[in-house]
């Protein structure tokens, strides 16, 4: 809420952030300091393929404990994909949990932690706050730059049935610790660094502007911005440069934490149906709505300002900004308009009535029900 003369917010740290290169080689040290003894490694096939996952069990190993492993975490993880968690979790009789991979690893970690804990179903938990029972302790080890999972208390999973998305929000389910590694994320293929890469810069626009969005929150989604948008051209130029890989996984945990403290906007809200009935990739569809959705919020003079403010930080105006953004899934070598896509004409209005109903929607600076969803698709199909 805003408060005129006094700018009241709370700052409540849950997380203990520890970055740097090669710093995922203290997790033994760091789960037994939470008094862990036997832990679920939640990951998927990618990751183990990529050597991580061994890396993390040796540490482990030396720290004296013993691991489970669940490695068939899925990209935009179901329910389904969450109970197979706990049938895991269960038999092994753990203590601790970590999430090893990007955001459906973390995702699947999570809601693994609320059913394991307060038993029922995920969909018990779609909302604010309905878990009753505390929770294991969770360490985040995230080998993307982007989601920004690490630093919020909410697991997104989908309903294996209807492929709804579900955002279940709970403080308790939020990490103990995040080791951020910047070598872990070399192993990502160009496009996924691209498509988290712009998801990470559409966090920090949209969580700047949204209308839960405080003095902290903004300082973090202006920084986070700062971070990611002078980041990403130099990760997709030169992949094996650790500065520029330890400044996204910075800039995608800020805008974590900056979410954490505001919200999401319609360029979110306009991507996930993208996502449920066209399979787009998450940070494909959010970056390719986000410059429209800048566009449309700048007629609102507060979220103009904080456009500006954003753009100050690549010395452009808003309209520039809205350019680069484009630009950026340009470089990416993504397309930039829906009709590419394999997107319908005919569809969207039921996109629209879709985008309309989810939940970020309700958090845009500007309100935007079907109407302006419809004009906002309109734009981003030509
Ligand atoms: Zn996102």
């Amino acid at each position: 809420m805003q408060n005129p003369g006094t700018d009241l917010f709370e700052l409540q740290t849950r997380t203990r952030v520890v970055h740097g290169a090669g710093c995922s080689a203290g997790v033994g040290e760091l789960a037994r300091e939470l008094g862990a003894r036997r832990i679920l490694l939640v990951t998927d096939a990618g990751i183990v393929a990529a050597g991580h996952a061994g890396k993390i069990e040796t540490s482990l190993e030396a720290a004296g404990l013993s691991i489970a492993v669940f490695d068939r975490a899925k990209e935009n993880p179901t329910t389904k994909c969450v109970d197979d968690c706990v049938t895991v979790a269960r038999a092994a009789g753990i203590d601790t949990i970590i999430g090893l991979g990007g955001g459906s690893s973390m995702d699947t970690a999570k809601g693994c932690n609320f059913i394991l804990t307060n038993g029922g179903r995920m969909q018990d938990y779609w909302g604010v706050g309905k878990a009753t029972r505390p929770m294991l302790p969770f360490i985040a080890i995230p080998t993307t730059a982007g989601t920004g999972s690490e630093m919020q208390s909410a697991a997104l999973i989908a309903d294996e049935i209807t492929h709804q998305k579900m955002a279940c929000l709970d403080s308790k389910c939020a990490a103990a610790v995040a080791i951020l590694d910047p070598i872990l994320t070399l192993s990502q293929p160009p496009r996924v660094t691209a498509c988290t890469g712009i998801d990470a810069i559409a966090h920090a626009v949209e969580s700047a502007v949204a209308t839960r969005r405080s003095e902290l929150s903004q300082k973090l989604s202006r920084e986070a911005f700062r971070l990611c948008f002078h980041g990403l051209p130099l990760v997709l130029d030169e992949p094996e440069n650790i500065a520029a890989r330890a400044q996204m996984q910075q800039g995608a945990a800020y805008a974590g934490a900056a979410i954490e403290n505001s919200m999401l906007g319609a360029a979110h809200a306009a991507a996930n149906p993208l996502t449920a009935h066209f399979d787009v990739a998450h940070g494909h569809a959010v970056g390719l709505m986000l410059p429209h959705v800048v566009r449309f919020n700048a007629a609102d003079a507060a979220a103009h300002s904080i456009y500006e403010g954003l753009a100050s930080e690549a010395r452009m105006t808003v309209e520039q900004m809205a350019d680069k953004m484009t630009g950026l899934l340009k470089l990416a070598g993504m397309t930039t308009r829906l009709s590419e896509l394999g997107v319908e004409r005919a569809a969207l209005p039921m996109l629209a009535a879709e985008a309309a109903k989810q939940w970020t929607a309700g958090f845009n600076p500007r309100p935007v029900g079907e109407a302006e969803f419809v004009k906002l698709y309109q734009v981003a199909f030509d």
